[in-house]
């Protein structure tokens, strides 16, 4: 996100102070420190990093809210291929920082909640859940990029090219007999 050498994100902050004061906080989180994201992924580029940026700030009714970007690299499985894969994931998110139960159900539809305790944040589990949710369910390669694809366009006719069909006619075994019929008389 910048070309400054990325400073760590702190992982436990005063979301309330922060949000007074209207605080971005800009930095980078080890892949390899969220643990339950480790675990749900079948692979991390070496020494990866996830990029996050997260704005704090108070709303007409006082209520504390983040909004985020996060991006990370990660090695997902191909569905069709069943290789790995090296993709990026983001993620956009505006979140509302809440107390209690009561607090999460009074926000509006909009945001998510997201606990802090005792004026306490967790910000590496806030961008830990986040990832998680835009883990894709079924990750593909592009079409162009996959070993899979060729096997697929001869299961597909109309993306065939229009090579193979000239050789069917060729194999085809009519076509010899009627070629051996005319020279026949
Ligand atoms: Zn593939």
């Amino acid at each position: 996100m910048s070309e400054a050498p990325n400073a760590q994100l702190p992982k436990s902050v005063d979301p309330n102070r922060l949000a007074e004061q209207n605080t971005t906080l800009e930095g980078v989180i080890p892949l390899a420190g969220l643990v339950r994201f480790s675990e749900a992924v079948p692979g991390l580029p070496e020494g990866s990093e996830c990029h996050v940026k997260l704005s704090f700030y108070m709303d007409s009714e006082r209520r504390r809210l983040v909004s985020g970007e996060v991006s990370a690299p990660v090695i997902l499985e191909c569905q069709r291929c069943m290789n790995n894969m090296q993709t990026t994931l983001e993620s956009r998110f505006d979140l509302g920082l809440v107390l209690n139960d009561e607090q999460a159900q009074r926000l509006p539809k909009a945001l998510e909640p997201f606990p802090m305790e005792d004026y306490n944040a967790d910000l590496w589990a806030m961008v830990e859940d986040e990832l998680l949710l835009v883990l894709p369910p079924f990750p593909l390669h592009e079409r162009q990029d996959c070993p899979a694809s060729k096997e697929l366009e001869a299961l597909e006719p109309q993306q065939a090219t229009e090579k193979p069909e000239a050789k069917k006619r060729e194999d085809n075994p009519f076509s010899v007999l009627a070629g051996l019929k005319n020279t026949k008389h």
